[in-house]
């Protein structure tokens, strides 16, 4: 919803669009999975590790189902979202929670003159943040991971190199909650058809997605 709320109905029907940004972007996940797996020494997740704070932690890439549930009371009725997800990275390190996720740019510089990532990124993360963590039966499926603190850290990986060109990272601060609060009821509500579709009218956004060619909405 961030980059378009007429994106909404396609995902409703479980129709998705690959744009060449996010195949290039798939293959670089699987290739650092790959890597991670290859190079790390893995150590078994036990009750004790997971409640202490002061445990740093380190999730295999990609290993960390996430699962956001928020109830909303609107004056239509009430409604509850369930999002299902799968972080980059998950890491615990000096009592904070930190999830890192990477995006491919084929022109990162383009990132240079903006301070903060955009929406659609930040909410993606911030989501992740506030879910439960699939951990495995042991630990009752799906389960929190105690922290004192949130991070967010978003990677903007130069698809060429494919180094990280630039990291926006943050603390969760309340500004962020009420921002993710905010996008996930009208997120909610355009759903369930309760609020209307607002247009970017932006031709540039049209153009980069991928249901371009699909969508009686698009700008041509
Ligand atoms: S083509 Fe344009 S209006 Fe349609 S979903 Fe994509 S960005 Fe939105």
């Amino acid at each position: 919803m961030g980059y378009c709320e007429f994106q909404i109905p396609f995902f409703i029907e479980g129709i998705r669009a690959e744009t060449g940004q996010m195949v290039l972007g798939t293959e670089h996940h699987e290739e650092a999975e790959r890597i991670e797996k290859e190079t790390t020494v893995q150590v078994p997740l036990t009750k004790t590790r997971l409640e202490d704070k002061k445990t740093d932690l380190n999730f295999m890439r990609e290993d960390i189902q996430t699962l956001f549930a928020r109830e909303f009371d609107f004056k239509e009725g009430q409604a509850r979202l369930v999002l299902f997800g799968r972080a980059d990275k998950v890491i615990r390190q000096d009592k904070t929670l930190i999830i890192s996720d990477d995006k491919h740019a084929t022109n990162p510089r383009r990132y240079d003159a903006m301070p903060q990532p955009y929406i659609s990124q930040l909410l993606q993360v911030l989501t992740y943040l506030d879910s439960k963590y699939y951990l495995g039966d042991s630990f009752g499926g799906w389960a929190g991971i105690p922290h004192d603190k949130k991070m967010y850290q978003i990677n903007i990986v130069d698809s060429k190199t494919k180094s990280v060109y630039k990291t926006y990272q943050d603390i969760v601060n309340q500004t962020h909650t009420e921002l993710l609060f905010d996008y996930l009821s009208q997120f909610t509500k355009k759903c369930l058809a309760w609020d209307v579709l607002v247009h970017h009218n932006s031709k540039p956004k049209c153009k980069a997605c991928g249901f371009f060619e699909n969508c009686s909405n698009a700008l041509k």
